[in-house]
């Protein structure tokens, strides 16, 4: 139904916009104009409200600085205020504990929540909830990392233990986007490169929601992992076509299923059907080089249905049929330097240099491949 599927755009525009827009318009000119060379990250001791906390500081714009916190949060410090809210310290920086972070998220949500601990998260929830989401988000991850590992994928043990946060209904996650300040309406889950976290809500039936929620989990294993940086430019094709990736539920199963048909996004799926011929490249091509120069697809609400649908054919049918492009793809985008634009151009000659073969030639194997899908 459109506005389930309208949930999730936003969303994921929701992150793009608050994080690699962010980084892509506000810090990255300094250093495209080489004004200021990246020294490396820095601990310092930062203000934040009343409290000094210690941190990692990334990198400066002529506006601000940014500033990792140890609990994984992005933090800006605005250059007017550098020298009174951050001060170069000789600690050592260090993440903070899952204990840390659990006892810092029981003071912040209160008694009316469970903070739940697994191998790799912290799952605020009411009260009383049991074990389903924990698991849920366990499992995600688990086949996250597998599936990624298994195609060569560079797959790192992440920093941070991540946050998810499950609120008791849709008006009591909204509340709590106002209060983060995340500007977004009509969404059943987000992952929030800012904070770090997933927050979704438990107000509805759980299988309407279990797509965004395993698309939002895999943002956040990306992000997490190194699959992605959560500094650098990601061409939102591959970010995007990740987490429509593992939208279904086969693919998130112990041992993913064997049969191609249960691994392929059906929305996605019916909407190129819908919207394009797949017999020929045709109509494929143009969109595979609108996507592989820019992310402007993304932001134009005629358009973002599409982009959507063309980011998952392309990073499925590598998953699926090239898992040495799809490795190459992530490992070369994963690893650029922060905080540079990556320009249309570059862009372009990267990915053929990648999948060695022009984006014409690659367009016309990935129709193929659309068509001949169950
Ligand atoms: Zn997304």
């Amino acid at each position: 139904m459109y506005p389930t599927k309208l949930r999730r755009w936003h969303s994921a525009m929701i992150r793009t916009c608050s994080a690699l827009v962010l980084l892509a318009c506000c810090w990255t000119p300094v250093f495209a104009n080489g004004l200021q060379p990246f020294r490396g990250p820095q601990p310092v001791r930062f203000l934040v409200g009343t409290n000094w906390q210690t941190g990692l500081h990334l990198i400066d714009s002529s506006t601000e600085s940014l500033v990792m916190a140890r609990d994984g949060w992005l933090h800006t410090v605005a250059a007017d205020s550098r020298q009174t809210k951050m001060q170069p310290t000789r600690k050592r920086f260090e993440p903070a504990s899952a204990m840390q972070m659990r006892n810092q998220l029981r003071a912040e949500f209160g008694s009316d929540f469970d903070v739940v601990a697994t191998q790799n998260f912290l799952v605020v929830q009411p009260r009383g909830r049991g074990d389903r989401w924990p698991e849920m988000f366990e499992d995600c991850h688990r086949s996250f990392v597998d599936f990624m590992t298994k195609r060569g994928v560079q797959v790192r043990h992440g920093r941070f233990p991540m946050v998810a946060v499950v609120l008791p209904d849709a008006r009591a996650m909204y509340a709590e986007l106002d209060r983060l300040k995340i500007d977004v309406s009509r969404v059943s889950g987000i992952y929030a490169n800012r904070c770090n976290r997933v927050m979704t809500h438990d107000g509805g039936r759980l299988a309407s929601i279990a797509a965004t929620v395993r698309h939002e989990a895999a943002h956040q294993s990306a992000f997490n992992t190194g699959v992605h940086s959560r500094v650098n430019d990601t061409p939102s094709w591959i970010t995007e076509g990740v987490g429509q990736m593992f939208e279904p539920a086969a693919i998130n199963s112990a041992g993913a299923s064997q049969r191609i048909g249960e691994r392929v996004n059906a929305e996605s799926m019916a909407h190129l059907r819908k919207t394009m011929t797949l017999r020929s490249s045709k109509d494929l091509a143009g969109w595979v080089q609108r996507l592989v120069d820019g992310d402007e697809a993304f932001r134009d609400p005629v358009e973002v249905h599409t982009a959507y649908s063309v980011a998952w054919a392309m990073m499925f049918y590598l998953s699926e049929r090239d898992n040495e492009g799809f490795a190459d793809i992530l490992n070369f985008t994963a690893t650029r330097p922060p905080f540079e634009t990556y320009r249309r151009g570059q862009r372009r000659i990267d990915f053929e240099r990648i999948m060695g073969t022009d984006t014409l030639t690659f367009a016309n194997r990935l129709a193929r491949f659309l068509n001949d899908l169950p």
